[in-house]
């Protein structure tokens, strides 16, 4: 087991594939590539099992990510509704990857909700912290780097490990990789490397992966980076940073969903900050990430003030209110925050 004192429910997980034949795996608003990375690696793995399996996304995946093997049969819920409805259906396992709330799917999880409980066996694989819904399998460990880390530890101990291929241990790899930004982040835990060691003696292509994961930007999401960060402003009175990028700014940079991705990383390479937030207004209201160093929580700071969540050092939320209002409120917010965990005195660095 990668590390943790936790045992996982291995046996639940062969009985869940074993016993039934119609496979639904979905995942978070948003997907990243943990998100896809796990479901597609486990779709992968189910149909060389001969089962039934659909991915089913919330929204449309960036198509930054559609390299991913398989990501391009996945269906969009808010695009396919009738299509995803009658598979959900006909469904008799539905698996969350990479998140432990209904909430986290959007209109997706309204359906999820909607369904009778005993009428599907649900099966959690998730690493975010505080698992909400019951589930019959429950797998979740908010210490593993990434969802991709857990699926594929289980796998690999259970009765499918043969089942693993190169495609589907690509697909974990990936997820691994993007949630802790190339082994940077999240991957203290020296098991994590046996594993990813395990990966890649699966034959799979690490650099091309790597290139398509991190050197695959377009010139125009290099010229947002930098508005980017010529507006981002360090809160006064705190060492946190925030990017505001309104609907004006998105538009003139003919925004992307994806495009954003890891922005909300780079300030804290500023050696004094130990929050990072990013602000952007979209159709479904303001969408905040935050992300932080060391001992500082924005899981809590996301939740207490905005029913957010996710993990310690890397959360979200999303506020309902006017962009420029959103803006206030969030620096007013963090101010507080950060003053009842550090004082008023002794905290501020400066920034040079
Ligand atoms: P991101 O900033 O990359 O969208 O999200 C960072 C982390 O916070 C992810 O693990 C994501 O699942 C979680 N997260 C983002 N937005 C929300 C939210 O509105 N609610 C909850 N509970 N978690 C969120
Ligand atoms: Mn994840």
């Amino acid at each position: 087991m990668s590390g943790s004192t936790i045992s996982y429910d291995i046996p639940g997980l062969e009985r869940a594939i074993n016993e039934h034949s119609k496979f639904i795996l979905t995942c978070h608003v948003n997907a990243d590539g943990d998100a896809l990375g796990s479901t597609l690696g486990l779709k992968a793995v189910l149909a060389r099992l001969g089962k039934k399996c659909s991915v089913i996304v919330p929204d449309l995946p960036p198509t930054t990510l559609l390299w991913i093997p398989g990501a391009k049969s996945a269906h969009a819920y808010e695009r396919e509704i009738t299509v995803c409805d009658q598979l959900i259906e006909e469904a008799d396992c539905i698996f969350m990857m990479d998140y432990n709330a209904h909430s986290r799917t959007g209109k997706l999880g309204e359906k999820l909700s909607s369904l009778d409980k005993g009428s599907k066996y649900w099966v959690m694989v998730d690493h975010h912290l505080d698992p909400v819904e019951k589930c019959d399998v429950m797998i979740s460990n908010p210490e593993a780097s990434a969802t991709c880390e857990i699926i594929y530890d289980c796998l690999r101990n259970s009765i499918y490990k043969d089942q693993i291929d190169v495609t589907s241990a690509s697909c974990f790899y990936t997820g691994i990789m993007t949630d802790t930004g190339g082994l940077s982040y999240n991957s203290s835990d020296p098991d994590l490397y046996l594993l990813v060691a395990d990966l890649l003696r699966m034959g799979i292509d690490k650099s091309e992966i790597h290139d398509k994961i991190f050197n695959n930007k377009s010139v125009r999401r290099l010229r947002l980076l930098a508005t980017s960060l010529k507006k981002m402003e360090v809160i006064p009175g705190t060492n946190v940073s925030l990017i505001p990028l309104s609907k004006p700014v998105l538009d003139k940079h003919r925004y992307m969903t994806g495009d954003t991705e890891g922005f909300v990383n780079i300030p804290l390479q500023a050696k004094n900050l130990v929050c990072s937030m990013l602000l952007m207004e979209r159709p479904d209201g303001i969408k905040v990430s935050l992300r932080s160093k060391g001992d500082f929580s924005v899981s809590e700071f996301a939740s207490k003030y905005y029913g957010g969540g996710g993990h310690f050092n890397a959360s979200g939320a999303t506020m309902k209110m006017a962009f420029e209002e959103a803006v206030e409120v969030l620096k007013r917010d963090m101010k507080e925050y950060y003053t009842a965990m550090y004082g008023e005195e002794n905290k501020i660095k400066e920034q040079e």
